[in-house]
């Protein structure tokens, strides 16, 4: 034993930020958090605040080390795993942000997102980056931050600012401002990133009016990213690991294999399909990622997101008021034969994959008059499947010509995952294998397997593939005309509430 047996996950999402100090099994052994604040300065507008949460980070790792009482050295190193695209540009001087962080669900950079498509950028930006035009990427939100902070681009142009996603924010506050770097991950969302090539743009940069002097350097997931201040811990953590936090769940799933595929149920559902290291250019619109980089061998993943999963449920306990807690959605479900045709599209902020339709609007369809709370709940349960199976049909026609692609096991995590009534229903309409863990933080895991990898505590992914633990399996049993027909219905329901065809 060396002494160092432990590595300490920081987990920054969109709602919290976590630590969780794991060890060399893989096994969490303490764990803090704390709710971050959501600022919402007009609608369509959502920022966080940087300072809170380099704060809160410092202060869940503290806690984590506290309660584990484990010391700093202790811990082998530090993997990051973080909300993806959203923005901070701070002045490396002074280490201020110029501005709250533009978040990843903000839309104020529409119409410039508008006009690049109407001037037939699209295509060109797809090829690069694997990304469509949407103000959802770090791209258009650094150009807003620069056009709309004062003296920002004259500063940014002088050198003095330093752009960020989230890790490269918590590294350079970690670091005390030594290192400025990313992982191939986070720069993969920014839409400035060539995906191929592994290298910021030029043009890309020119298109967007951003001088390269403000991005961070692109490291591997696994790398040396730099050491942790003596001061923060009592004695400095070698930062190892990081990833945005849909490809730090790939890692954390162990999705390590072309064709597998992992989906995560909390607020939203994000899919990923490893695609081994071709970069599947989606005609399905589907995104192209980095799922993983390391030992500069860069394997690449589909992705599609679906906007509103939980938040359905949510919105029935909060909104509605049909339900008390989220988990009660398990037993109204199965306590009933079937929907009896009502169906619930959750399309609140639009549609997202394989839509694309940012002004459809929810609908609940096929209402009568014996039509009961638990129905409408359980439609709001089968709509995360029949979406899910939206996504994995437009990433089989994308991936089809992948060779030793099969995609027959889906890897399950997130909070909504834990209603068995849901995983089997996701498993009869998917007709796949749907395979949950042991672990379901496996956003933090990943990010402690991707430090763990480079400092060697964690031998291979072959080891990580090793310590992956099923915790339950659910088998496709449904007939498949009964499969068929309610997919059909699905898509009928889908075609009612789109503004676009
Ligand atoms: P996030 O990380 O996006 O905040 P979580 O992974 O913590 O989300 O999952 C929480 C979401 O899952 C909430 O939207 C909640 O409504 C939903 N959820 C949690 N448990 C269940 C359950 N047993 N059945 C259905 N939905 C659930």
């Amino acid at each position: 034993m060396s002494g160092k047996d432990f590595i300490l996950a920081l987990d920054q999402g969109t709602t919290s930020s976590r630590a969780i100090l794991f060890d060399r099994d893989g096994v969490a052994q303490a764990s803090a958090a704390r709710e971050l604040p959501q600022i919402f300065p007009r609608p369509g507008l959502v920022e966080h605040d940087p300072v809170q949460i380099w704060q809160d980070t410092l202060t869940t790792a503290r806690e984590a080390l506290a309660k584990a009482d484990i010391r700093a050295d202790q811990v082998a190193a530090i993997g990051i795993a973080n909300q993806r695209e959203t923005t901070v540009v701070w002045n490396r001087e002074t280490g201020q942000p110029i501005h709250n962080a533009i978040v990843w669900q903000d839309r104020r950079t529409t119409d410039l997102c508008e006009s690049l498509r109407q001037s037939g950028h699209g295509a060109m930006i797809q090829a690069r980056t694997g990304l469509i035009i949407d103000p959802y990427f770090s791209a258009t939100k650094i150009a807003w931050l620069l056009d709309n902070v004062a003296g920002a681009r004259a500063a940014a142009e002088a050198g003095a600012l330093a752009f960020g996603t989230i890790d490269s924010w918590l590294l350079w506050n970690l670091t005390g401002g030594a290192n400025h770097s990313t992982d191939a991950t986070n720069a993969s969302r920014t839409m400035l990133f060539d995906i191929h090539r592994q290298c910021w743009d030029d043009e890309l940069c020119g298109l967007f009016n951003i001088p390269m002097n403000v991005l961070p350097n692109v490291l591997d997931s696994a790398d040396d990213f730099g050491l942790s201040s003596q001061d923060l811990f009592g004695s400095s953590i070698p930062i190892t690991g990081m990833a945005g936090d849909q490809q730090a769940a790939t890692v954390g799933q162990a999705c390590f294999t072309p064709g597998m595929i992992k989906s995560t149920y909390g607020t939203g559902c994000f899919v990923m399909l490893n695609t081994g290291t071709e970069a599947v250019t989606s005609e399905n619109r589907m995104l192209t990622t980095v799922a993983y980089r390391l030992d500069g061998q860069t394997t690449y993943a589909l992705e599609g997101s679906i906007f509103i999963a939980g938040a359905a449920m949510q919105w029935l306990r909060d909104g509605l008021k049909l339900i008390d807690t989220a988990p009660d959605s398990e037993a109204l479900a199965h306590g009933l034969e079937s929907t009896n045709g009502v169906i619930m599209v959750p399309a609140f902020t639009g549609l997202g994959a394989p839509y694309w339709d940012a002004d459809a609007r929810g609908g609940i369809l096929g209402l009568t008059r014996d039509s009961s709370i638990a129905h409408i709940v359980r439609a709001g349960l089968e709509a995360v499947c029949y979406q899910t199976r939206d996504l994995l049909l437009a990433m089989q026609a994308d991936a089809g010509n992948v060779q030793g692609l099969s995609l027959d096991v889906l890897r399950v995590d997130g909070g909504m995952s834990e209603n068995n009534w849901l995983m089997q229903f996701l498993s009869d309409i998917l007709d796949v294998t749907v395979d949950r863990p042991i672990v379901t933080e496996t956003t933090a895991l990943g990010a402690a397997y991707l430090a763990g990898l480079q400092v060697g505590l964690f031998p291979s992914t072959a080891a990580i593939t090793g310590q992956w633990r099923r915790q339950a399996s659910f088998t496709p049993d449904m007939d498949p005309d009964r499969r068929d027909e309610l997919y059909t219905a699905w898509q009928e329901a889908v075609a009612r509430v789109r503004t676009v065809a």
